[in-house]
This record gives C-alpha cells, structure tokens and sequence, in this order.
C-alpha cells in the first residue's frame, strides 16, 4: 500500500525544512524528501544554506576575521601578540563541526515536531503522487493531498570554464580547500565571490576578480558601493570591473583565464579560479513530464505571489522559484505555504527582505535605494551617519562606514535603510521591522536607543533625515 501524507515537501533546505515543521505545527501529517549528498557521501537536511552556503561561509569569515584583527588591530587596543599562526586544518574542522551540529539539529527538531525524514531523490507524478528513489535505488510511492517543491538552486557554470573540482572550482569547493592557493582568482564579484575572496585573502591568498559590469555591487546603494569598494581594495582584493571571462584552460597545476575589456583581450594566471557567477534553479527530475507545473525560460518553477504552481495544491518555496535567491526569503515562502494549506494566514512582504554581505565592513540593506527611489520619481530625504561617530563603534576599533535612511519627502515613511560597518547584518532587523510597519523617520527619532550602542547609529541616521541629528555635523 502506497503512504498517504497530508503534506509532502521535496526539499529540506531553509525553503523546504521550516515548511515541513510549520505543517506539522498545523496538525498535518507531513513528509520530507531530501536527496543531498554531502562529500564524504554522507546525508545531512539543510540543502545548499547549511551545508555549503550561509553556515560554512560564516564560520569562515568569523575566522579569518579574528585573524585580521589579531594582526591589524590588538596593536591598536594595546594589545601585542606575535607568532599569530593559522592551522587551517583546524579552522575547517570547526568550520565542519558547526555544520554537522545545525544539519543534525533539523533531524532532532523533525522528531520533535513529528515530520518524517525521508532520504532520496523526489519526483512529482500526476495526481500529487511523489515517487521517491532511495540511495540503494529502491523506489517507492507516497500520496499527498499538497506538496511542496522545494529543490533549490545550483552553481552557474561558465562554457568554456570546465569544472574539475581541483583548479576551476565552485563556491561549495572554495569553502573546502584544505590549503591556502597562492594566487586565487574569482570569476564574479558579487555576494558569494566577495565573501570567499575576504576569507582566503585574509589567510594570505593574492586574490583577482573578474566582473563583468562596469558597477562594483550595482544592486546596492551608490554610496555603500562606493564605501565597499574602498574598504575591498584595502584589503588588497585586486577587483576588476568591466572583465568578461571568456575561456579558461587548466594547464598543469595552473590556471589560464582569458577575457575581455574595453582594452582588449586580457590573461590573467592563477593557480585557483573560483566561478561564483550565480545560480540557477535545481530541477533536474524532479518533474515527471505529465506533472503539470511549469518553468520559465531561466528554469523557475512558475508560481503566484502565494507560491501555487500551475497544479491545484502543488507549491514550490525558495530558491527555485521567481525573487532573491536568499534562505530567509524561502523560509518565510515555505512558512506561509504550510499555513495557507492549513486554512491560516500566510503573506510574504517581498517589498521588505533584507540582504546582508557578511564582509568587514558588513553591509546590509532593506527598501529602496537612493537612486531606485529617484528613479521611481519620488522626491526623497536622506539622512546618513558616520559610524566614526559612534562612541560604542570607536571602542570596537570599528569606525568605518555609516548607516543611510532614505525617507519620503511628503509622509515621511521609511523607503530604504543601508548599512555598511559594524554588525550591519544585525542592526538592519530594526529597519525591516520599521519598514514593515511602514514606519516613518520621525517614529525611528522617537524611537529610545540605548547608549552607547550601534544601534544609534540608525536613530541618528533619522534625525538626519530631518537634519536634526544630534551626534554628527548635519549637511
Ligand atoms: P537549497 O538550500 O538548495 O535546498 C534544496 C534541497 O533540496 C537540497 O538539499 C537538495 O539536495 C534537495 N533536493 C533537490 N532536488 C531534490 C529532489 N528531486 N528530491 C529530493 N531532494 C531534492 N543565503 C542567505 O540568506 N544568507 C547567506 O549568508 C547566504 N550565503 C550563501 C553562501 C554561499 C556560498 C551560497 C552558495 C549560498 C548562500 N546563500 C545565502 C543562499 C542560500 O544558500 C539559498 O538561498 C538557500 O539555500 C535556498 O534554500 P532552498 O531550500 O530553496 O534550497
Ligand atoms: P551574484 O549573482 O551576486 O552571485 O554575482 C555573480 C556576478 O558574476 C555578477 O555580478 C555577474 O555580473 C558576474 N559574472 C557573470 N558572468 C561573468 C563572466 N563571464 N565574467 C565575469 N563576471 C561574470
């Protein structure tokens, strides 16, 4: 007899796990199919965010950056330390450590809940019926009254870049390498290529990115692409814009890389490339031809603003369908598709997700950008604040950078709030909790902040939208 669930999701990453707990929080009976395979084989939930995404290249980055400081800044504390030495066998281990730790925290908290774990591949047939293989290749039938795609997303690759796993690499790659490449080269410098390029700079690789815009972080504001570009350089990213990679051939333990500028034809020769020129949605079988749901021509699975595919009571979360391609926009997607089947509530501000780079400085936006914001012919207030202003910022030897409120002339409401310095990625919770209560400045100048914190740093930025800030010069 074929297993009959309420709800199956195929899927366990950040868009598919919180949706199979939150349906069981509903009372269902719920399923969730995940197929990842780890390098040394293994089986773990979390998809792309946990095991290769936002939780290694965060432990990284904390490393490497304790590291910096320990090197460019106790000097400064008074604080003097010699023979400050990486073990970078250690610094992975941790690094794998914590993963195993949060990936093993799904399975508990689905036993808590009450999801049953299935492990293999999924395939949605007609009829809602989802045909799982088995590692061992077994194959089995399970019935649902809803499923929920929740595949994810995989690297771009380049043509004529040939991956190998070895020299041409991909970011899950990058976050593994078990030493140091001497001189490493990043196909792309956006989220991804920026953060693995601070890591391995900062464990002494020399380090050149190829992008090819002409705009350093175009989706950022102005201002906060221009301070990121000062601070990267500063740490000796050499980032080349307008840089088109063309072919890229692997020549015994180095690497050729051929583009293009307005110059001419450039080569540049590492001994690591890295391509970290995006992703694309994952969907390779997991649709059987007579399913129904359907994709656009990039691959994303079709959906409404309440993520229903074409099929009645088929939805697909996260990375594989239309929007950022973030863990915490599929979280919340997978959150509302488990109530709405339950017959609940569920809505999804996609006006108001945060982004956040998790470099040094750390940059962190909401809303609207200034130049979105003139672009879209509303007349604007903004207001800004040096974190070299900040007391609490000037104790973390942290100075660098500054928090940015643009504002509407007429209602005053907050359209926009862009951070670049110390826990940017943290303080920006308070500018998407202002925004999604449409808060104005004004609510933010009336808002206490404690002293001395960063956070004022953002309740300055809004009495400067009104150039009445107290702690900074108004302009
Ligand atoms: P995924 O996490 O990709 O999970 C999909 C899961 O489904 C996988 O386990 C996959 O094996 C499984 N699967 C696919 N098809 C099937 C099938 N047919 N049957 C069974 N299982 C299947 N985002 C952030 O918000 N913050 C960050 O700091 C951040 N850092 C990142 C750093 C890196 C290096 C990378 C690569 C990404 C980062 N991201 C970050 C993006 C984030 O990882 C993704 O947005 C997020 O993982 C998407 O979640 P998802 O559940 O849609 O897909
Ligand atoms: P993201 O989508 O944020 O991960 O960033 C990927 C970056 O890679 C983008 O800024 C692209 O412009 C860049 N990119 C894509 N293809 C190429 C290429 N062939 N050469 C150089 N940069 C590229």
């Amino acid at each position: 007899m074929n297993e009959q669930y309420d709800v199956i999701v195929i899927g366990g990453g950040p868009g598919g796990y919180p949706a199979a707990i939150r349906a069981a929080q509903n009372g269902l009976k719920v399923a969730c199919v995940d197929e990842w395979r780890n390098r040394d084989g293994g089986h773990a939930f979390g998809g792309t965010c946990l095991n290769a995404g936002c939780i290694p290249s965060k432990a990284l980055l904390e490393s490497t950056e304790l590291l910096h400081r320990a090197r460019h800044e106790f000097a400064a504390h008074g604080i003097g330390v010699s023979g400050v030495a990486v073990d970078l066998a250690a610094m992975q281990k941790r690094r794998a450590t914590i993963v195993k730790t949060m990936t093993g925290g799904i399975l508990a908290l689905f036993k808590a809940s009450g999801v049953v774990p299935v492990e293999g591949h999924g395939r949605l047939l007609a009829g809602n019926q989802v045909e799982v293989t088995g590692f061992d290749g077994s194959k089995r039938t399970l019935l649902a009254k809803d499923v929920i795609l929740a595949s994810g997303s995989t690297p771009l690759r380049l043509p004529n870049v040939p991956h190998d796993g070895r020299r041409i690499v991909d970011s899950w790659d990058a976050l593994e390498f078990d030493s140091v490449p001497k001189r490493l080269g990043i196909i792309g410098a956006g989220v991804i290529g920026l953060e693995l390029g601070s890591v391995w700079r900062r464990l002494g690789s020399e380090v050149t990115m190829l992008e090819a815009l002409d705009r350093f972080l175009p989706m950022a504001d102005g201002a906060v692409s221009k301070e990121a570009q000062r601070h990267f350089k500063k740490l000796g990213l050499d980032i080349q814009l307008g840089a088109k990679v063309a072919r890229a051939t692997v020549a015994g333990d180095r690497v050729e890389v051929v583009y293009t500028t307005a110059a001419g034809e450039r080569t540049l020769e590492v001994d690591v490339l890295v391509v970290a020129v995006g992703r694309r949605p994952f969907t390779e079988g997991l649709l059987a031809p007579d399913a129904g749901v359907t994709q656009d021509e990039r691959g994303f699975i079709r959906v409404d603003e309440h993520c229903r595919t074409a099929v009645p009571r088929v939805w697909a979360v996260g990375d594989v369908v239309r929007g950022p391609m973030l863990a915490h926009k599929g979280k919340e997607e997978g959150i509302m598709v488990a109530d709405l089947i339950a017959g609940r509530y569920g809505e999804v501000n996609y006006r108001v997700i945060p982004s956040v780079i998790y470099t040094a400085p750390e940059i962190a936006w909401v809303g609207q950008t200034e130049e979105q914001a003139k672009a879209g012919g509303r007349s604007i207030k903004v207001g800004q604040f040096p974190f070299a202003a900040s007391g609490r910022a000037r104790a973390m030897e942290s100075p660098a950078g500054f928090a940015k409120i643009v504002a509407a002339a007429d209602d005053d409401e907050i359209l926009g709030v862009h951070i670049i310095g110390p826990m940017a990625g943290e303080l920006i919770a308070e500018a998407v909790l202002a925004m999604e209560y449409s808060a104005s400045a004004e609510d933010l100048q009336r808002t206490i902040h404690a002293h001395p914190t960063l956070s004022e740093a953002l309740h300055e930025a809004a009495l400067a939208v009104d150039k009445r800030a107290i702690d900074s010069i108004n302009r």
